[in-house]
């Protein structure tokens, strides 16, 4: 098959021809058909947070075909259409056995991140029990983008405890930022987006946002309290994780409010253990989600409740391009990479 391989940190993917995964008895092979793109792929090319041996073929957002099964799976079939969680997770550890199966502390691998190779190839290899269909009417591009953004984001506003009628201030509005507009907007949230870009203000109302701040304009945590009586926001989420982000996050709460990381950056923020326990605020940390959560944001999809963020598609030719523009910052809205 053809795949796009990851050989040395920092330089392009090789476009090469690679041997078919085999499935195992317990396992679907899929053939892709959409993968998604995201920061987490910029990561790995860095050789920043997950580091998989190499060569390695990235794709964590895969969408596709249920190409063969292997003996012993018979609830998933030929022709299937899926998509994939990601996380191999063990299935017996105290987080697998309490509904936070994204916390597992024997995962066996990440799909297209760690140990097991993803979506920028014609064809992947998955235990059975990791992919979750996909309905016929949802387009294969925004079933993929479920895998990690819709699912981050819904569980990221699962974890934020935000109740009708809370301002929440949302900093970041790429593709997971804006699914969580999308959502926040629904649950009946007043939402302040927040992104360093004046450029973003049309893509971040488009998305439901109510009102929109350009941080390197206003200082985010004054211009919130203004809109808040002075109060601040019942809810931050942080889906960016820089130092600026995080201060800005922080200084922007209400007393008892709540501070959800959902991006990191190798970058740290210093936070007064008196600023913390004076205001009773809460610190609230989200990694991806569930596999439930996948399965309930591919509904909200299908349903028309999540609306499409894909706005560009290239061919798997094109993946050191398509990366460059994620890189870039400019792309509003989500990238994929399109390969049958
Ligand atoms: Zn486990």
């Amino acid at each position: 098959m053809k795949a796009a391989r990851l050989h040395a940190f920092g330089q392009p993917l090789v476009l090469e021809d690679v041997p078919d995964p085999v499935p195992g008895a317990d396992d679907v092979l899929v053939q892709t058909h959409v993968c998604g793109i995201d920061g987490t792929d910029l990561k790995l090319l860095d050789g920043f947070g997950y580091t998989p041996e190499l060569p390695f073929v990235m794709g964590h957002e895969i969408a596709g075909v249920v190409a063969d099964v292997g003996r012993n799976v018979s609830d998933v079939h030929a022709g299937d259409r899926v998509i994939v969680y990601n996380f191999l997770v063990c299935g017996h550890c105290p987080y697998c056995l309490t509904y936070r199966e994204q916390l597992c502390v024997n995962m066996r691998g990440v799909v297209g991140v760690l140990k097991a190779p993803g979506g920028y190839g014609e064809f992947v290899r998955v235990p059975a029990r990791q992919v979750v269909c996909l309905p016929d009417h949802v387009a294969w591009a925004d079933g993929a983008i479920c895998c990690d953004a819709g699912l981050t984001a819904f569980h990221a506003l699962d974890r934020s405890q935000a109740r009708i009628g809370e301002t929440v201030v949302i900093i970041g509005i790429g593709g997971v930022g804006a699914v969580l507009t999308q959502l926040a907007r629904r649950a009946g949230l007043h939402v302040v987006a927040v992104d360093h870009a004046a450029e973003r203000e049309a893509w971040a109302l488009e998305n439901g946002a109510h009102e929109f701040l350009d941080s390197t304009r206003v200082n985010v945590a004054d211009a919130v309290r203004e809109r808040t009586h002075g109060l601040g926001a019942d809810c931050v989420i942080d889906v960016v994780g820089k130092e600026t982000t995080l201060r800005d996050g922080v200084n922007a709460l209400r007393r008892g409010g709540r501070l959800v990381v959902v991006g990191y950056t190798p970058d740290l923020y210093p936070i007064s253990g008196k600023q913390l326990a004076q205001n009773e605020l809460e610190l609230i940390g989200t990694r991806a989600g569930r596999r439930q959560d996948l399965r309930a944001c591919v509904e909200l999809v299908a349903d028309g409740a999540i609306q499409s963020i894909v706005r560009y598609q290239y061919p798997l030719e094109q993946a050191n391009v398509a990366l460059d523009h994620l890189r870039s910052g400019t792309a509003l809205g989500r990238i994929v990479l399109t390969l049958k």
